[in-house]
């Protein structure tokens, strides 16, 4: 049978563009070999997005829609997609058309050779503010630095995976999720193809500063530990300088309530960061432990017999 795969398209407000983007993807899905089911997860739009969907689903099965009950923002709407997407293969994509369809064959064709995951890796962005590009490259080359997992440089969310990341995907609960560290973090074979990002063919951005930086706050302390741990660093300049002030109130054998007392001021404060460094320590190992993700994940075992099975279930479980 033909396979099935899933479009997900998280949709906020995007009623002046959504008409279009439908028409396109139907149009698209109809030229190709495989199966489609699109499915418009709506986070809250105040606008007429949902009723145009609605009314081209009465022309179209292959249409779906999930709303919530408010906005809940992008990477939880694909968090929602991925729910129900029922794909052997699913694509994220925006619903303004800045993902262009075409790319889609060509992830196909890498999943069709054996990958897991393949990212659209942008070469280009069209009709976005140089502060915008600016400030989206800073922050991948930051977080590649200070994460724990390595995610491929300038990929958003416009992605295929198959059906066994998607699975995996699924198991992760956290509550302000990081979707595309996520997929790095999950692993498998891993891949990216390149495009053009077009400019949105109607309405506005719905990623104002303030859900930039909170996306990037939540990717930095979804996926590093970092942060916690500075406090370790600044300790350094105090502890060094107390040392320095101790030296020099010996050497110098000028014991004055001024100097005595900023030689103990000094090693107070070092002493108080490096608390607070070691708290943060401690609280990365909470922080991990509730995330709750699975400790491991296993992508294939291999000589097992029969009679080993019940290690597949001590796996499964450990994974949940
Ligand atoms: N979006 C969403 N919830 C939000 C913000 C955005 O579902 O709170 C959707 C939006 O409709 C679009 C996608 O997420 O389909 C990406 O948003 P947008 O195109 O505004 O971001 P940009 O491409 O400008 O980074
Ligand atoms: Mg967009």
């Amino acid at each position: 049978m033909d396979q099935l795969i899933s479009i997900i398209l998280p949709v906020f407000n995007e009623e002046a563009g959504i008409q279009s983007t439908i028409d396109t993807l139907l149009n698209y899905v109809e030229q190709q070999k495989e199966r489609y089911e699109l499915i418009f997860v709506d986070d809250g739009s105040k606008d007429n997005s949902a009723k145009i969907i609605e009314k081209s689903m009465q022309l179209n099965e292959n249409i779906k829609l999930v709303r919530f009950s408010r906005n809940f923002g992008h990477q939880l709407a694909i968090t929602a997609g991925l729910q129900y997407a029922t794909g052997d293969a699913v694509v994220v994509m925006d619903a303004d058309l800045q993902d262009p369809p075409e790319v889609i064959p060509e992830m196909i064709q890498k999943w069709h050779e054996g990958y897991d995951i393949v990212y659209g890796k942008r070469i280009k962005r069209d009709g976005e503010t140089v502060f915008k590009k600016f400030t989206a490259s800073a922050f991948y080359r930051i977080f590649k630095k200070i994460s724990t997992i390595d995610m491929p440089l300038d990929t958003g969310d416009f992605r295929l995976m198959n059906r066994r990341a998607v699975d995996q995907l699924r198991k992760l609960h956290e509550q302000d999720p990081f979707v595309r560290g996520q997929v790095t973090w999950i692993g498998f074979k891993q891949t990216s193809v390149m495009y053009h990002r077009q400019e949105r063919i109607a309405g506005e951005t719905k990623y104002p500063l303030t859900k930039m930086i909170s996306l990037a706050i939540d990717g930095i302390t979804s996926f590093s530990m970092k942060p916690l741990q500075l406090a370790n660093i600044f300790s350094i300049v105090p502890i060094v300088s107390g040392i320095f002030s101790l030296g020099y109130l010996l050497a110098s054998g000028s014991y004055s309530l001024a100097s005595v007392g900023v030689t103990i001021l000094l090693f107070t404060l070092g002493l108080l960061l490096l608390s607070i460094g070691i708290l943060g320590s401690y609280l990365g190992r909470v922080l991990d432990q509730v995330n709750n993700r699975p400790r491991f994940i296993v992508s294939e075992t291999k000589g097992f017999q029969e009679r080993n099975k019940g290690i597949h279930h001590l796996h499964a479980r450990s994974q949940n």
